[in-house]
């Protein structure tokens, strides 16, 4: 096939554009989507240190390679990496990701479960079983990011969430039935650095894509609990959906954003932990989290 914009053989076809694209345009459309985004929600300003929550998938490594080429002439803007280490034995390794940094040319640092909580998320599941091992290791990440983002000074965290995971976000919580997830705001809340997502409408596959075109090393292998997510059920229901309605994903989207109303008050307004200092909505989720580790409940 070729690309629908020039002679060239096409390396991938867009179902919801009709549109065959060889490497080029396909890297040109990818980057303006993200660009767009960037725009749109002015997510970079002078002045910021953007760092990337680098896992060593292809969606932070992907990201991170985005974002190089869009902000390394800039000398008002900072690029980092900072990697997580939850100690999920045979799935994540840090070096993975300090060499994928290392080879975009990006400052990479690292902070594990084991220095910061004492424990690893598999005697975490040894313990608790597998059934919240995704809430448990959420919650601890992002507790654990935020303290080393704020020792570093940072000020947005990029995220390599694509289109898929926007879309199954907003449809798992219409099927939970959470209004407060659904319609919770996206704003600036004092402790907690703010969360960008440059390619939050561009397909998995198409992300999948760009990390092969470009990055060298990107970890393949999916999380060993990851199976146990409701995001799984939904993540098949919503392919063969959108296999028969294409734009489906988008307008998940849309809704999703369309609901986040920036004028709604924060539930129970913000607090601070009195355990660790962290900031939270009512109490620590992450101190709860542990407690509820160490005492075995
Ligand atoms: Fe953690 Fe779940 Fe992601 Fe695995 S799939 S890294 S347990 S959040």
């Amino acid at each position: 096939m070729q690309c629908s914009k020039c002679r060239r053989d096409a390396v991938i076809y867009q179902r919801y554009s009709g549109l065959h694209l060889c490497e080029q345009h396909f890297n040109r459309d990818l980057e303006a989507k993200a660009k767009r985004a960037i725009r749109e929600h002015r997510w970079i300003a002078s002045g910021d240190t953007v760092a990337v929550a680098l896992s060593g998938g292809k969606d932070s490594s992907a990201v991170l390679y985005f974002l190089h080429r869009l902000l390394h002439e800039r000398r008002d803007v900072r690029l980092m990496a900072i990697t997580v280490d939850e100690g999920i034995g045979g799935y994540r390794d840090p070096a993975r990701a300090r060499a994928i940094a290392e080879r975009i040319g990006v400052p990479w640092v690292t902070a594990s479960f084991r220095e910061e909580y004492g424990v690893t998320l598999d005697e975490i599941v040894a313990r608790k079983g597998t059934g919240l091992s995704c809430s448990y290791c959420g919650v601890l990440r992002r507790a654990l990011l935020n303290r080393v983002a704020r020792e570093e000074g940072v000020t947005k965290f990029a995220y390599g969430f694509n289109l898929d995971d926007e879309a199954q976000s907003v449809l798992m919580n219409v099927l939970r039935g959470d209004p407060y997830r659904l319609t919770r705001p996206v704003r600036e809340v004092a402790g907690f650095v703010p969360r960008i997502k440059p390619f939050m409408y561009i397909p998995e596959r198409e992300v999948a894509l760009y990390a092969f075109l470009h990055v060298e090393g990107f970890d393949l292998a999916g999380c060993p609990y990851a199976a146990d997510a409701l995001r799984g059920d939904v993540r098949g229901i919503l392919d063969a959906y959108t296999y028969r309605h294409p734009a489906t994903k988008y307008s998940l989207v849309n809704l999703g954003e369309a609901l986040r109303n920036p004028e709604q008050p924060p539930e129970g307004g913000l607090r601070v932990c009195e355990r660790c200092g962290e900031p939270c909505g009512e109490v620590c989720r992450a101190c709860q989290v542990l407690d509820e580790v160490r005492r075995g409940a």
